[in-house]
């Protein structure tokens, strides 16, 4: 599938090789979040604030009016998030988790509870900190990573209705739609399901919001998948869930386009008055929210240019042609393919390693020391029960990697590279040694965890791809 632009600036990739992968590898504590980004060739770890900006971007940026209060770029932005979202009150954030601290801490009291489909790890712990229980209520269907079900990142409307109307409803503050979802496969949400969850908050009385990072990329996957919504453009698919809900809090490092950015949008006069008193206490003035002027110029052009169907359809075509690669490579994804990342089944391709040993982290391992690859672990190194020695008590229910797929930033080439480097390691998956925790903070363990590997298993560096 052909995407509506061409590359006009270009930012070199570093080549290792095999030798100094690997010791760049055990330097890091065998975490990939300690690596330098110049000792990687294909960065997979995060769509968040890595995709490219548009010629016509930059030159918004030039325009950009740094005024401390009333900017034009600040008009320019809210504008332009208005029209899309149509909340009255939009106040401006430097990226999502700033937006979820000043909106929980102003919305949530200490003891209620919080409802998502599945909440994601900056937004659960907010929803602590403001002294609220996260609670995730994810569609069933979503546990069979192999079936082909549209809609995997719904919540369980069953499951919603009982809380609501049982003895803990009366606690429940929240309910907080994840579109897409990330936490589950990068699975969208479909419309059906936005109303029908407004439908029990209005009869219980409960504020619905959106968790909208991906709201482009869920819309254009509602066009393709929900009947009710063929014809309908991204964009009115878009504005018509934020239309469903109270507000949202959106972080704009993915779907804004840029590298940095954020908003929360309400209805609510009161809920708006709280949340910008505590913005600017701790954000900055409310034209501005801790952005510059340039950024909020650079979010207001990338915010039309991501709803362009050509180019919505040329990045799901390109993620989907990447898990074509993938599975005829023999490694399991899971199905069907979302459009921001890809998940390996890691427990599938390598059954010789218990989750102990973490099999998720030693497929991300692997695909760095062969072909320099970076992604993240969403097995049970992120999400295992352990006890203080770091011991696994409950493993995670799969054992995945995410692919994380930057907007605009890699072409089909550097997809077929990495699907490439995948199907080496499938042909031989029993040389992929396992790994255990040296040491462990007691808090957000994947992000500062170093391991080290259960075997000395090191592939020959004469016969791999990147040689
Ligand atoms: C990235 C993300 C956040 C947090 O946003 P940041 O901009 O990284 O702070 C919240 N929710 C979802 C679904 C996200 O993808």
């Amino acid at each position: 599938m052909l995407p509506p632009y061409r590359i006009k600036v270009v930012e070199p990739i570093p080549f290792l090789s095999a030798e100094d992968r690997r010791q760049a590898l055990e330097e890091a504590g065998y975490n990939p979040f300690n690596l330098r980004a110049d000792q990687i060739t294909i960065d997979l770890l995060s769509d968040s604030g890595t995709g490219a900006t548009s010629a016509a971007q930059e030159a918004a940026a030039a325009l950009g009016d740094e005024s401390y209060a009333g900017a034009r770029s600040w008009f320019r932005f809210r504008n332009e998030v208005h029209d899309l979202t149509g909340y009255p009150h939009i106040l401006p954030v430097h990226q999502g988790r700033a937006g979820e601290r000043v909106l929980f801490t102003s919305l949530l009291k200490p003891g209620q509870i919080c409802i998502s489909n599945t909440h994601f790890d900056t937004t659960g712990a907010n929803v602590k900190l403001a002294g609220a229980k996260p609670l995730d209520l994810p569609d069933p269907r979503a546990a069979d990573l192999d079936s082909q079900e549209p809609f995997k990142g719904n919540i369980d409307l069953d499951a919603l209705e009982r809380t609501l109307g049982g003895p803990e409803g009366h606690r429940v503050g929240l309910v907080l739609m994840t579109i897409t979802n990330n936490g589950l496969g990068a699975q969208p949400v479909s419309m059906a399901n936005l109303e029908a969850v407004r439908e029990l908050c209005r009869r219980h009385r409960v504020p619905f919001f959106l968790d909208a990072a991906r709201f482009a990329e869920n819309a254009w996957l509602v066009g393709q998948r929900e009947p009710a919504y063929r014809g309908w453009t991204p964009r009115q698919i878009a504005t018509r869930a934020f239309e469903l809900a109270d507000g949202c809090v959106v972080s704009l490092k993915k779907d804004g386009l840029s590298a940095i950015g954020g908003f929360i949008g309400l209805r609510d006069d009161d809920l708006h008055a709280g949340c910008e008193a505590n913005l600017i206490a701790t954000e900055g003035f409310s034209t501005y929210g801790g952005l510059a002027g340039h950024d909020l110029e650079r979010l207001a052009q990338g915010l039309r240019e991501v709803v362009d169907p050509a180019y919505l359809r040329a990045r799901a075509a390109s993620t989907a042609r990447l898990a074509r690669m993938i599975n005829e490579a023999g490694v399991e994804t899971v199905q069907p393919a979302g459009i921001h990342a890809l998940y390996l089944n890691a427990g599938s391709l390598l059954p010789h390693l218990a989750p102990h040993e973490f099999p998720g982290h030693s497929l991300g391992c692997q695909l760095y020391l062969d072909g320099g690859i970076r992604c993240a672990e969403l097995g049970s190194l992120y999400l295992g029960g352990m006890d203080a020695k770091h011991r696994l008590l409950t493993p995670a229910p799969f054992e995945l990697v995410r692919l994380a797929i930057p907007r605009r930033v890699y072409t089909d080439t550097h997809f077929e590279y990495v699907a490439a480097v995948l199907a080496e390691i499938a042909k031989e998956p029993e040389r992929v040694s396992g790994y255990r925790i040296v040491s462990a903070p007691p808090l957000l363990r994947h992000f500062k965890v170093r391991l080290a590997p259960t075997t000395t298993a090191v592939r020959n560096p004469a016969d791999e791809p990147g040689a």
